[in-house]
């Protein structure tokens, strides 16, 4: 039998119908929910609390727990779960819903799997705007104040949590315009502007974020890279390669770096006739020995907790006990034993 979840909001809540649609064609509601948004779902943009409904209505008929990073992608992910067909239906000729949710008490707010999910979730994207304020020389506070006067990002917030012009024309302002291209990805977090997982810079904190960038002279590609992990303002990208070309440093690292000829080592006739040695990045305090045999890729991982010469040479002993020596060993530049401390051990 097809069931059918309505779900509608209003300003201040959000309500849901499960029915039977019946062989005769009749439709019978079996169910009704609803409850008031939240202190930070009324920061939603409206597009956010349309799907906060459709969310809340499968969810709350159908109990399951939800978890991802982002909000429209966790949805998204939801969704995937079930097997349906949306349809819009105008405000006009969806009377139940939307009485409903002009019914909702305040403070209706269970301790559903789904809450629970929505908190975590602002968990997440509050750590997201921690983070890409720690990488930077300002405060959370400093952010946030910035973000209240700064005149476009005011009015861009104001966009978010009302609606957009109905086109970009209709915007003057040309960072707005920006903003306007991008108003799919843009949310607010913590009064702060999110661009996908990026924290929105006022104005006035620009030049210090584009100095921090561009610490250690890392060229556009790195810088713009960077950026993307943790901060968002228009035109940042023209400002970061603007920055790059105007320093002299960055030029003659980006020449010393093209004059470096990369030759790929020969491919090698057999296995184990030549191994690849590195050390991954430590993780949960392990350090891990990698090593690859370069003819058929087979790895050797070897976890410890030292990475010592005698360490080192034991982890060695043990992996050519088991495969025998290799014609050849390659390891990068670090803590391992020079090749003839490793040659006098074996
Ligand atoms: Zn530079």
């Amino acid at each position: 039998m097809e069931i059918i979840v309505s779900a509608d909001a209003s300003n201040y809540g959000i309500g849901a119908r499960i029915a039977h649609k019946l062989p005769d064609g009749s439709v019978k509601p079996t169910s009704y929910a609803s409850r008031s948004l939240t202190q930070t779902e009324f920061n939603y943009s409206q597009i956010e609390i349309e799907g906060l409904a459709l969310i809340f209505a499968v969810t709350r008929f159908h109990r399951i727990s939800v978890y991802t990073a982002n909000r429209l992608q966790r949805w998204a992910l939801t969704l995937l779960l079930y097997d349906f067909n949306i349809k819009y239906v105008s405000t006009d000729s969806f009377g139940y819903a939307d009485v409903l949710s002009r019914l909702i008490n305040t403070n209706v707010l269970s301790n559903e799997d789904y809450v629970i999910a929505s908190i975590e979730l602002e968990d997440t994207m509050e750590y997201i705007v921690k983070q890409s304020v720690e990488a930077l020389p300002v405060t959370f506070k400093m952010i946030q104040s910035g973000t209240k006067s700064d005149a476009v990002l005011k009015q861009v917030k104001q966009f978010v949590q009302t609606a957009w012009p109905s086109s970009q024309s209709k915007i003057g302002n040309s960072q707005l315009q920006q903003f306007y291209q991008r108003r799919e990805s843009l949310s607010i977090v913590a009064d702060c502007l999110i661009y996908g997982n990026r924290l929105v810079i006022p104005a006035k904190f620009r030049d210090r974020a584009l100095r921090l960038l561009h610490k250690g002279h890392p060229g556009v590609e790195r810088m713009r890279s960077v950026a993307r992990s943790y901060v968002y303002w228009p035109g940042i990208e023209e400002q970061i390669s603007q920055c790059v070309r105007s320093c002299v440093e960055c030029s003659r690292v980006a020449k010393t770096n093209s004059k470096t000829n990369l030759e790929s080592w020969p491919s090698p006739k057999k296995p184990w006739q030549r191994i690849h040695a590195d050390y991954a990045e430590p993780f949960n305090g392990n350090y891990y020995l990698i090593v690859v045999d370069a003819f058929s890729k087979w790895p050797e991982v070897v976890s410890t907790k030292r990475i010592t010469t005698s360490a080192t040479v034991a982890m060695f002993r043990e992996i050519f006990a088991r495969n025998g020596l290799p014609e050849t060993l390659v390891t990068a530049n670090g803590t391992q034993p020079s090749a003839a401390t490793l040659a006098s051990c074996i």
